[in-house]
């Protein structure tokens, strides 16, 4: 079965899109349009914390302004709380994820990474879900940064997904969410990287297809570290899109037309497309060989 390519920006509502984020967002719209395919835009509100008031709103106006339309209605990761919870029972019911109450200080000595076993017995208070991990080594072979490898048990341990306060985790959400949308490339920031391997064995336990994996180069700041949301990041001008857009047209590696306006740009940059220009972020494989 041929499905028509289907990609996707998929933000958190932290804060307005900086360049970083623009560059996930136009990365992932010229991936899906250059293959003909369809590109979907989807706000990962579950983290109710971090939410900042009005981001989703600013984030869905600002793409429009950068010509960056998506070819179906914006989903909203918070109204989707019931295929999240089918998934969990699932997984549950097949004995791949348990209840646990350790906490991050209990995880402390251990570096973070839960281990097979839980260290804080079960209490009051109510449990977050874990999915074991056991001894899966699993690895893909990214578009841009190449074959990644990682041992599950020593890299993350046994991992949340479902949080003690009620929220569904990243990882689970994404990944169904990636299915249910019909998701067949992500093409998302190289931070993301190390997230890819716990997302395929939780598509390899739900029985759900792998799509395509592309992880774009990260804009850092002049410390070196990445740009995000919630640090002071200077968002990006939608009322002035043409220099962020080509800035990120450069971080991308891609030709910039020198003249022209947004639709121009745009088009330009479709037309002459090279994946491979990409720069590749590297980070390291961490399986350990047997
Ligand atoms: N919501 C995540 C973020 O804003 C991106 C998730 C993904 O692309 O898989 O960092």
């Amino acid at each position: 079965m041929n499905a028509r390519p289907c990609g996707r920006f998929a933000p958190s509502p932290s804060g307005r899109l900086h360049l970083g984020s623009l560059v996930a967002a136009l990365g992932s719209w010229l991936f899906a349009h250059a293959a003909g395919g369809r590109w979907l835009v989807r706000i990962e509100d579950l983290d109710r914390e971090r939410e900042v008031a009005s981001a989703t709103r600013h984030i869905i106006a600002t793409l429009a302004a950068f010509g960056l339309h998506p070819d179906a209605p914006v989903v909203r990761q918070s109204t989707r709380t019931g295929l999240y919870r089918a998934a969990l029972q699932r997984l549950a019911d097949a004995g791949h994820a348990y209840r646990c109450w350790c906490s991050r200080g209990d995880l402390e000595p251990l570096g973070g990474i839960h281990p097979p076993t839980c260290v804080a017995r079960p209490g009051p208070r109510e449990p977050a879900w874990r999915l074991r991990v056991g001894e899966a080594c699993l690895g893909f072979d990214d578009r841009i940064c190449g074959p990644y490898r990682q041992q599950l048990a020593t890299a993350v341990g046994d991992f949340v997904i479902w949080r003690a306060d009620g929220a569904c985790a990243y990882q689970l959400a994404v990944v169904v969410d990636d299915a249910a949308q019909g998701i067949t490339e992500v093409v998302r920031g190289a931070d993301l990287l190390d997230s890819t391997p716990r997302q395929l064995l939780l598509q390899r336990l739900l029985g759900l297809p792998q799509p395509s994996y592309a992880h774009l180069p990260l804009v850092l700041d002049a410390q070196g570290r990445k740009l995000s949301k919630h640090e002071d990041a200077r968002p990006v001008e939608a009322g002035a899109p043409l220099p962020a857009l080509r800035a990120a047209l450069r971080v991308l590696g891609q030709q910039v037309a020198s003249a022209g306006s947004v639709a121009d740009v745009l088009a330009h940059a479709l037309r002459t497309f090279d994946a491979e220009r990409i720069p590749a972020s590297r980070a390291p494989d961490d399986c350990r060989s047997a």
